[in-house]
């Protein structure tokens, strides 16, 4: 298939339907363009909840929300579900798996991936979550291993089962670890009575001395100490140096056996081919101008997790988190206009509206500027955020009576293995009917 132009209005090409490419064609709406967006998912996805898919506290779909459904209404927009294989620049063109796209401008939303730093070894054995489907692996993974060790008669091996690691001590490897140390007090017992709440272990490993290190001191301190009271065992300043699947060694020489590694602690750009070598940065992300334009290209754009505008201001870039994905993609809307008129594009500036985390029930640590507060009312602000932001009312709907439900119940519902995940080749496989 060869999508060509057909229209007289300047076509602008999104790759990606995540909160950058999504913002981006929300802002187009109405102008005399015609926008194409494709994604290789036909869902948008929102990322900050995976974990709470993967330890079974909301259902799956809940975090997805239909690409088509998002813009139903919006004439001048077309999906296509297509996973990005090329971009041709030279003809102004993106080579898909299901055909060749022209286009007049092009915007590059793919956002990022898991970075293992070039270790296979972990890359095969340690479980990743960037989507659903990694999500929804872990969970398999978590609850096999339960069931596992329920049947075992070696101590030893029960105890790999029922010990859980997660390397990366950024938000999302301690918001993790915090739900793990939560199913470990509130789940454990009641679904798999012969075990005591000590039989399963929770580590977290972290390379750098504190953990979220982006947030306040403040905010670190009371993560670790939200974490410890919770049972959870903290290794910081240290690195994992192996794991085969079953022993997992640190640096600081301690081993572990261990069946569940979640693999938290780094993330890299997800670059399409066909942009030269020069304008790949550190992290992987495309280099930009204050205008999110690629470096050396006058029609291609980066924005969101993929991008970094580097300056004296942001020598790395900005933070790759979902508030600056969603301002450069409502931005970079209204900038491409101003360039299709003629008129001078405004540079981007992130306003930072501050962080927050959460740790467990009614525990979150938050910074919104000078104002750092940690606890209860962080968490409420944290739940109130993540509801408001979700992509479909539905979806809203569903997450917000989930949690009412598990805060009373203090537990989760959604822990059915609906693939099995196969530990040799690290793959799920479909269960037996
Ligand atoms: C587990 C987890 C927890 C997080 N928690 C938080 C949080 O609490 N707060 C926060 O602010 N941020 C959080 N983030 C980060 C936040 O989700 C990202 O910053 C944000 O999603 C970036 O948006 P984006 O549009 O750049 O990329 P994404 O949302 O990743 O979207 C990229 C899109 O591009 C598509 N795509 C990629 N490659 C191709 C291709 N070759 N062809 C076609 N389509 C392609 C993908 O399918 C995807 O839909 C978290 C991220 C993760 C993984």
């Amino acid at each position: 298939m060869n999508v060509n132009h057909v229209s007289s209005k300047p076509r602008i090409v999104i790759i990606g339907g995540g909160f950058a490419g999504i913002n981006l064609g929300r802002s187009l709406s109405g102008h005399n363009v015609e926008v194409i967006m494709l994604d290789k998912h036909n869902y948008h996805t929102f990322q900050p909840l995976l974990y709470q898919v993967a330890i079974g506290a909301i259902e799956a779909d809940a975090v997805g929300y239909p690409i088509r459904r998002i813009f139903a209404g919006q004439e001048n927009f077309t999906f296509h579900l297509a996973e990005v294989q090329k971009i041709s620049p030279e003809s102004n063109t993106v080579n898909t798996n299901v055909g060749d796209f022209t286009y007049d401008y092009l915007v590059i939303a793919t956002g990022s991936n898991t970075n293992y730093f070039g270790n296979k070894e972990m890359e095969h054995f340690t479980m990743p979550m960037k989507n659903i489907p990694e999500a929804l692996n872990w969970r398999s993974l978590m609850v096999q291993n339960l069931e596992k060790a329920l049947l075992t008669s070696d101590p030893i091996e029960r105890a790999a089962l029922l010990t859980f690691v997660v390397v990366g001590g950024g938000p999302t490897g301690v918001e993790m670890s915090g739900a793990l140390a939560e199913m470990r007090l509130h789940m454990l017992t009641k679904d798999y009575p012969t075990f005591k709440p000590d039989d399963m272990k929770v580590y977290l490993v972290e390379g750098k001395p504190e953990l979220i290190a982006a947030m306040s001191e403040r905010a670190s301190i009371k993560a670790k100490q939200f974490l410890i009271d919770m049972g959870v065992v903290i290794y910081t300043g240290v690195h994992v140096q192996s794991y085969n699947g079953e022993d997992l060694k640190i640096d600081n020489g301690v081993e572990l056996k261990a069946r569940s590694v979640f693999w938290a602690a780094g993330v890299k750009g997800e670059v399409p081919d066909g942009l030269p070598q020069e304008v790949v940065v550190r992290g992987a992300r495309i280099q930009t101008d204050e205008i999110n334009r690629v470096k050396g290209f006058n029609n291609i754009f980066a924005i969101g997790d993929v991008s970094a505008i580097v300056n004296t201001d942001t020598p790395n870039g900005h933070p790759g988190v979902a508030p600056v994905a969603i301002q450069q993609g409502s931005h970079l809307g209204k900038n491409l206009i101003r360039i299709i008129k003629g008129e001078a594009p405004v540079p981007f500036e992130y306003r930072d509206k501050g962080t927050l985390a959460t740790v467990g029930r009614n525990k979150a640590v938050a910074d919104l500027g000078k104002l750092r507060f940690q606890g209860f009312f962080a968490w409420l602000l944290w739940l109130f955020v993540h509801v408001m932001t979700l992509a479909g009312f539905s979806n809203k709907l569903i997450v917000f009576f989930s949690w009412i439900i598990n805060y009373f119940t203090r537990n989760t519902d959604n822990r059915m293995i609906l693939h099995n995940f196969d530990t040799e080749t690290m793959k799920t496989d479909p269960i037996a009917k």
